[in-house]
């Protein structure tokens, strides 16, 4: 499994990963983690990147991609791996793709978590402070000030990948305002629905149907509203029957009721879209007859 986790400071990626990474066994890469371990070493690249870091700019872009070029040859990376603050803008995203695409490996999906900016203040002052009772070092560039440019560098600079990647059919949304471990469960919900994970033995399998509602799910962000109604409906009614029929199958019947039912909900939110958008075209109708009239 090849995974992107996006979102902003504070959101949780890299709680996230680590949890990821001990339930799936494979890597996280985190850029921000290699950085800072390149600055306590004092290597080239280290000294490159304190200031930028300490005063919550960006590394350039050669030097990130250079990291994660060299860190995905390594062995472990093999089996996969979840990046954890990479790709950080449009280019590192381009870049990436090419390195992929040279070695013939597919992106599984990119999650992001979206949360209020209101709470990241919170999140960033209790996790120094979870830092500094286990008797480590806080870090340089979590401080009020220093959170207040890396959002603006956020909103300006990773933000757009929202769209790259949701234009690329690979962007799956999450509520990381969810607690912790609702939101785990909903990412490892979500990839076991696309077929990047294996279900544990345990826990509910996404059948054939459910995988096609989360796959239409993940289309939605891209095609008009109607189409998205369509295929979300199309999408959902297998997993409608699949409920309904006697178990054939091995999936419990409430994930395929769960999956149809998303199905159905953005399919009528679609639907509300269009209606919406048949009554401004009335409105704008009445208002060129009236027009006319004068
Ligand atoms: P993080 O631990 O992901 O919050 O990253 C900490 C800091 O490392 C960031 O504020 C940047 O200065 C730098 N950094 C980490 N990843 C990248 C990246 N992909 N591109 C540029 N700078 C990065």
């Amino acid at each position: 499994m090849r995974l992107i986790l996006l979102g902003p400071p504070g959101s949780g990626k890299g709680t996230q990963a680590q949890r990821l990474v001990h339930r799936h066994g494979i890597v996280q890469l985190s850029t921000g983690e290699m950085l800072r371990a390149a600055v306590a070493a004092g290597t080239p690249i280290g000294l490159q990147a304190k200031e930028i870091m300490a005063n919550g700019g960006l590394v350039p872009d050669e030097v990130v991609v250079g990291i994660i070029a060299d860190r995905i040859e390594e062995p472990d990376a093999k089996k996969g791996f979840i990046l954890d603050g990479f790709p950080r803008t449009v280019p590192q995203a381009e870049a990436l793709d090419d390195l992929l695409r040279k070695k013939h490996l597919k992106l599984d999906a990119v999650v992001e978590l979206r949360v209020n900016e209101s709470a990241l203040l919170a999140r960033v002052e209790k996790r120094a402070e979870e830092t500094r009772a286990r008797g480590e070092e806080v870090r340089l560039d979590d401080t009020p000030e220093v959170l207040t440019k890396r959002l603006a560098q956020y909103r300006s600079l990773t933000e757009p990948l929202i769209h790259y990647y949701s234009e690329r059919r690979k962007l799956l949304t999450v509520d990381g305002m969810m607690t912790i471990e609702h939101v785990t469960r909903e990412i490892n919900r979500i990839l076991t629905a696309l077929g990047a994970l294996e279900p544990k033995d345990h826990e509910d399998h996404a059948p054939k149907a459910a995988k096609k509602a989360a796959k239409a799910t993940m289309k939605a962000s891209k095609k008009p509203a109607k189409k998205v109604a369509k295929s979300a409906k199309k999408a959902a009614k297998p997993a409608r029957k699949a409920a309904k029929a006697p178990s054939k199958t091995k999936a419990p019947k409430k994930t395929v009721k769960k999956a149809a039912k998303k199905a159905v909900k953005n399919a009528a939110s679609a639907a509300k879209a269009r209606k919406g958008a048949k009554t401004a075209k009335k409105a704008a109708k009445k208002l060129t007859k009236k027009r006319a009239k004068r």
